[in-house]
């Protein structure tokens, strides 16, 4: 915690909601924890009726003050980068808003769908795919239109997944969070329900006994966690890992590779060696969505290979995350890979080690 919130006691920090009511909204307010740059100043004013500007003091006390590229600063207040709008960016890169069965349910692969239950988050990530509709509490879906949804996911039973997303799902009141929970537990086809959230790296304060008494109502619960840099993976967000594991949450991260974050190597296996200590299981890591203002984020689809490569064999199997494309156009997420099939003949394979060799392998 830097010394500018020392005066806070420590059951204030602890509260989430005081952690909510006291967030970093303007520039103004940001500078009184981390001296802001003339570059920041100007991008707080440009984006301010864009994409709404919004940290936690405890997500704010991760930023190193002196550090112009503190990973975690990058995330979370704007540049002025944001003001460029790349002609391949959209407002809707993945078309969510086409293939909605009913409003606020987008159903894209046969069986399973994503439910949009808010649209606030207790830190709005200054990458995010969704800021078209993040952040602006007019869009909000209403309590008809999720009830409308899941009525229509009652009648389809070829759905057995359903994901909640948003915005931050932890948004809500617990008693909605049990509503919900409990209206989707009741539906026979649906097998398993995952929740993505970002509170464990940007309000660990949420996840609190409550909460997981809730979570512990409703297996199997998937957590869907959104940490980027080692860095996030504090002691507090220890404890929130170790409440979700306790009441039987299944936790997996889905990180976004970020220029200047998380793009190199080293960054990512400190990423994966933390979050396996948390007991969450690095499960992807996105190439950044073509979303409005997000190219000065977006690393090109070598260097993301190219970090994967060097990853593999320098660290466990467990710490690898997936390399995801969420295609343009709501064609879907594939897989890229480095690529170890170096030649495939009728009766034998050729496969590259993870050190380079040529290793001949029959073919049965
Ligand atoms: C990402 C996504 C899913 C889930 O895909 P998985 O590959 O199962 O993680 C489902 N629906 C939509 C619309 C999505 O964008
Ligand atoms: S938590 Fe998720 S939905 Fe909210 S701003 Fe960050 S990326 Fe967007």
């Amino acid at each position: 915690m830097t010394h500018l919130f020392a005066h806070v006691s420590p059951s204030d920090w602890a509260d989430w909601r005081w952690q909510l009511r006291h967030r970093l909204r303007t520039a103004d307010a940001l500078e009184q924890i981390v001296p802001l740059t003339d570059d920041e100043r100007r991008a707080c004013a440009i984006t301010a009726d864009r994409f709404r500007l919004g940290v936690t003091p405890y997500y704010a006390s991760l930023i190193d003050p002196d550090d112009p590229a503190c990973p975690i600063r990058r995330q979370a207040i704007p540049t002025s980068a944001e003001a460029l709008i790349h002609p391949d960016e959209r407002a809707d890169p993945l078309s969510e808003e086409r293939d909605m069965p009913v409003p606020g349910l987008t159903r894209r692969y046969p069986d399973r769908v994503l439910l949009y239950t808010t649209h606030t988050c207790a830190v709005y990530c200054r990458h995010c795919t969704r800021r078209r509709k993040v952040s602006d509490p007019g869009s909000a879906p209403p309590r008809q239109h999720l009830d409308a949804a899941i009525d229509w996911i009652a009648e389809h039973p070829e759905i057995r997944d359903v994901i909640l997303s948003g915005g931050d799902p932890l948004s809500l009141p617990d008693r909605t969070l049990d509503r919900l929970l409990g209206r989707l537990a009741a539906i026979p086809h649906v097998q398993i329900v995952r929740i993505g959230t970002r509170n464990p790296t940007s309000l660990p304060q949420r996840i609190t006994p409550e909460l997981c008494e809730i979570f512990r109502k409703y297996p199997p619960l998937y957590l869907m966690t959104h940490f980027n840099h080692e860095r996030e993976c504090t002691p507090q967000a220890a404890q929130a890992a170790t409440r979700l594991a306790e009441a039987g949450c299944v936790m997996a991260n889905q990180a976004v590779l970020l220029r200047g974050v998380n793009d190199s190597p080293e960054a990512q296996i400190a990423l994966s060696h933390a979050l396996l200590a948390m007991r969450i299981r690095p499960y992807r890591l996105y190439q950044c969505d073509l979303s409005e203002g997000t190219s000065h984020f977006r690393t090109s689809l070598r260097r993301g290979i190219e970090i994967l490569d060097a990853m593999r064999g320098r660290t466990s199997g467990l710490s690898m995350p997936e390399l995801i494309v969420d295609l343009p156009d709501g064609h879907g997420k594939v897989p890229i890979h480095p690529g170890h099939v170096v030649e495939r003949a009728a009766d034998h394979w050729v496969l590259r080690s993870y050190q380079g060799e040529r290793v001949v392998v029959p073919e049965v």
